[in-house]
């Protein structure tokens, strides 16, 4: 019963190319309750970033088939805006400058391990607070939704839903980060009573676990007991002391 425990811990992709550096990295993260993937390349930073859709993205600079930046801007091109922290060389100022235009933070080389982790919890911070409520586009993890076309993006490509999952899939969005009960969605979605027969949400989930694909179940959570739970933003952590 350990699963959504699991699933409810911060991920953090560290982009790394120097295996001392991404073993320190990855081991001082998951002692602070970090979920931690890694990656030794820009490419395998793309793979990483669609598949495991981190919370933030801790991206060195130097790597040996393309520049961090590069894959920040090919993140961005295809609709993924995870916050961005770069990790680039003392000395290269002329880099610091370029990266923020990309990224959302920058650590420098050698860089002090509390600082990354302040700057983490910052930029996921701001990132929460930059999407707000009443805004006509709706966004958890690899998913965004637009009210006013009706459009739905899963990783930066259209998703075709029925009118259905739409509803539900805006429902859940507008009702971020708390947890939803089957019998509000009967009453907000389906807009009448269905005597009990709440098999009908699930059946729903399925469809847009499907066409989102959530496979893991990583968007859409299931609370046992209680209902479904979407996150937009990582659970806040209590401090030592
Ligand atoms: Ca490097």
């Amino acid at each position: 019963m350990t699963r959504s425990d699991t699933s409810a811990k911060s991920t953090v992709l560290v982009v790394e190319d120097e295996s001392s550096i991404a073993s320190m990295l990855t081991m001082a993260l998951q002692f602070m309750g970090f979920e931690v993937v890694t990656a030794a390349c820009g490419t395998e930073a793309l793979d990483r970033a669609a598949r495991h859709a981190p919370d933030v993205i801790l991206l060195d600079v130097v790597l040996p088939d393309m520049d961090g930046f590069e894959v920040c801007r090919r993140l961005r091109d295809t609709g993924v805006h995870t916050p961005v922290l770069f990790v680039t060389a003392r000395d290269a100022v002329s880099d610091k400058i370029r990266g923020l235009e990309l990224a959302d933070d920058y650590v420098t080389k050698p860089f002090d391990l509390n600082e990354v982790v302040a700057r983490i919890r910052a930029v996921m911070r701001r990132g929460r607070e930059l999407t707000p409520s009443n805004s006509r586009r709706l966004r958890a993890g690899w998913v965004e939704l637009d009210r006013d076309t009706r459009e739905v993006w899963r990783h930066g490509q259209p998703v075709q839903l029925s009118s259905t999952e739409f509803a539900l899939l805006q429902y859940l969005l507008e009702n971020a980060d708390q947890v939803i009960s089957k019998a509000q969605m009967l009453d907000n979605v389906w807009s009448y009573d269905f005597q009990g027969e709440s098999g009908i949400v699930e059946t729903y989930i399925y469809y847009l676990r499907r066409k989102l694909g959530d496979t893991d179940q990583s968007l859409i959570h299931t609370v046992r007991g209680a209902g479904y739970l979407v996150r937009t933003s990582p659970p806040s952590y209590v401090t030592e002391g």
